[in-house]
């Protein structure tokens, strides 16, 4: 463990950050009576979902749920939606899309742990009568189990109108223009993009105090096949934790990425859940 610790200035998060970006109506900042009355007029709530996880020398274990979080915040900005507090464990990091489990720092849940924690907070979230819900999730190892919540959530609430989105790779589909902003002609690939060119640009532009620039690498694992094996080869783990080439982000392609990827997936809810414009207030 280095002996600089979390910059002077940045806030402790565990994903939920103030004063960054936009900011959100937050779910939890509000008294029951607002909540009641949110869920009354036809607002809706976006849970983010993400990890603790480590994400290479240079980028925080609250990486995913950052992203997730900002995301949310600046979807919110827009739409009538609050931001619940973020689910900030993931399911097992894998090695050929996270790094695995061996770095100290990473914290993870077993499958059923993470389904029945996102299923209850959307059963909760109904019963406080909200009937239009988002499972907003950046942590590629999420994928489906974020699925299978909603599914499960919607069988406990069967045929009370709830609806329920999942975004599972909120940043997966972006214009050939950003793309080639963010790659050039040397794409990898979205599983080993991680802690790599699109998350430290996005952490670059989003939230800089929390990251160390100076320490990005570029690094891949000896081996990258197409199959996995448990218990997971030693071969299949890059060393530093970084999948790819962190040192080609930059602030700038952040910036280049991030409108996209709030606006697609802000347009995705409004369409999706039908939710109105972000109501004026404090
Ligand atoms: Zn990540």
């Amino acid at each position: 463990m280095s002996g600089s610790g979390v910059p002077a200035g940045s806030e402790p998060s565990g994903g939920v950050r103030r004063g960054a970006g936009v900011p959100g109506p937050m779910l939890a900042d509000l008294t029951w009576h607002e909540v009641r009355d949110a869920a009354a007029r036809g607002a809706g709530v976006v849970v983010p979902v993400g990890a603790t996880e480590q994400h290479g020398p240079h980028l925080p274990l609250s990486t995913d749920a950052v992203l997730a979080s900002e995301l949310a915040r600046a979807v919110a900005a827009r739409l009538d939606l609050l931001v619940a507090p973020p689910i900030a464990y993931g399911y097992r990091s894998r090695p050929l899309s996270g790094g695995g489990e061996g770095f100290p720092g990473t914290v993870s849940l077993s499958a059923r742990t993470l389904m029945s924690l996102a299923e209850d907070v959307l059963v909760a979230l109904a019963a406080s009568g909200f009937r239009r819900l988002a499972l907003l999730n950046w942590h590629f190892e999420n994928s489906n189990f974020v699925y299978e919540a909603a599914w499960l959530a919607h069988e406990r609430r069967r045929d009370d109108g709830t609806r329920i989105m999942v975004v599972e790779a909120a940043f997966s589909e972006l214009s050939p223009e950003v793309m080639s902003a963010l790659f050039g002609s040397e794409f990898p690939g979205w599983d080993v993009e991680h802690a790599a060119v699109l998350e430290t640009s996005l952490m670059l532009h989003l939230a800089p105090e929390l990251v160390r620039f100076d320490r990005a690498v570029d690094d891949a694992a000896a081996r990258h096949p197409s199959y996995d094996m448990v218990p997971p080869p030693a071969d299949f783990v890059p060393e530093s934790g970084v999948l790819w080439k962190a040192t080609r982000a930059s602030a700038a392609k952040g910036a280049a990425a991030w409108p996209e990827i709030v606006a697609r997936v802000s347009a995705a809810m409004s369409t999706e859940l039908e939710l109105g414009e972000a109501s004026p207030r404090g």
